[in-house]
């Protein structure tokens, strides 16, 4: 049985399919969304061999006209050169206004595919069929689509929401482990904002069902977004918890050192700290967050190379600080979560230093 979790953003609300072994028929539900038409299956060549003929074959039986087109996996390929080859290589297949995208792989291709179904031809369709935990509970929902620029990441891009987003948590067993753990920062992230429970059977001696933990944090995510399309009432913003401190490490450790999940691992500990002295979070709740994080091996503690010097300078060009302080999301219960604006750089440069 597949669950059917809604996205509903007040213009053209979409739904989230959740299933085991649901790609097969991947076809069958894009048909109930889009008209059959010409479709670009972009995926990346390690996600290609495992899965794209399935999604092809199940397409064509529903009549789409399908060209697949695959690009290096990694980081890099999300900027600018890979979108106007992609373009290009859809133009070259004939697909047009009528045609559609899907996105067949992690963050790092929803986000490609997304922005490219932005720009052809100003905007066509696109389906999100996310492939790693980080896609699935985070970057396949909400619409945020974009590449790097050379001046930093996620600088260039659209909101673009996709018609469907299929998610079949079978495709995670043949993800590497590092990346399967990677996705718990977020999933870890959305139980200290929203869903105190859910932490604690992250904690429990066995482990909670796969399909069921993907489920629940698509709700959480879909009922942020749905509330806050556009990050303007900053309810979405809460979802930063953990990635001001997060996104410093990932800038100053360079690419390819920490995944995304593992920077932000260590900036939920940073923020559960400063939750403690800024918000009255409890030390037994912080050390829940941190024992959660843990216990999916992430990273808890910070390499003396990485100095707090250098993280509060890329802090301080990613942030405002206003009279001192900056807008710093914080939990004061687990749970629960609001945007401090009195977080100031002291209180960041000891919380960096607990990371030592
Ligand atoms: P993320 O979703 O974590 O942001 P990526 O899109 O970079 O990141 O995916 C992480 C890596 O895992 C890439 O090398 C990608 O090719 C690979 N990958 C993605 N999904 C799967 C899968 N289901 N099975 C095996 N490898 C996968
Ligand atoms: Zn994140």
């Amino acid at each position: 049985m597949a669950a059917r979790i809604p996205v509903l953003i007040s213009r053209n609300p979409y739904e989230v399919i959740v299933g085991h072994d649901i790609l097969r028929r991947a076809g069958e539900f894009i048909s109930q969304v889009l008209p059959a038409s010409r479709c670009a299956l972009i995926t990346d060549s390690n996600i290609a061999p495992l899965y794209a003929e399935t999604v092809e074959t199940s397409l064509e039986a529903a009549g789409f006209e399908v060209t697949t087109i695959i690009v290096p996996p990694g980081e890099p390929s999300k900027a600018l050169g890979f979108i106007e080859d992609v373009c290009d290589q859809m133009i070259e297949a004939g697909l047009d206004r009528r045609s559609a995208v899907i996105a067949l792989g992690g963050g790092v291709i929803g986000d490609l595919a997304g922005f490219v179904a932005s720009i052809f031809y100003r905007g066509i369709p696109h389906v999100q069929i996310p492939t790693t935990v980080v896609a699935q509970v985070d970057s396949s929902l909400g619409g945020k689509t974009g590449v790097n620029s050379r001046k930093g990441k996620n600088l260039l891009g659209a909101f673009h929401q996709p018609s469907l987003v299929i998610t079949d948590v079978n495709t995670l067993d043949t993800l590497p482990k590092r990346e399967f753990n990677e996705g718990f920062g977020e999933i870890i992230k959305h139980a200290a904002i929203r869903d105190a429970a859910m932490l604690e059977d992250l904690l429990a001696e066995t482990s909670p069902d796969l399909g069921e933990l993907i489920s629940r944090n698509v709700k959480i995510k879909a009922r942020i977004v749905a509330e806050d399309e556009f990050e303007r009432h900053g309810l979405r913003a809460l979802l930063n918890f953990g990635h001001t401190i997060g996104h410093a490490i990932e800038n100053a450790a360079g690419y390819g050192r920490y995944l995304h999940g593992e920077a932000i691992s260590l900036g939920l500990v940073a923020a559960a700290r400063i939750s403690v002295k800024k918000a009255d979070l409890s030390e037994e709740s912080a050390e829940k967050i941190i024992t959660a994080l843990k216990a999916y091996n992430l990273p808890t503690s910070l390499p003396a190379d990485i100095t707090t010097d250098t993280l509060l300078a890329a802090l301080s060009r990613d942030k405002k600080f206003e009279s001192g302080a900056i807008r710093f999301v914080v939990v004061p219960e687990l749970g629960e979560a609001f945007v401090s604006k009195d977080v100031t750089e002291e209180d960041l440069r000891e919380a960096i230093e607990s990371l030592r």
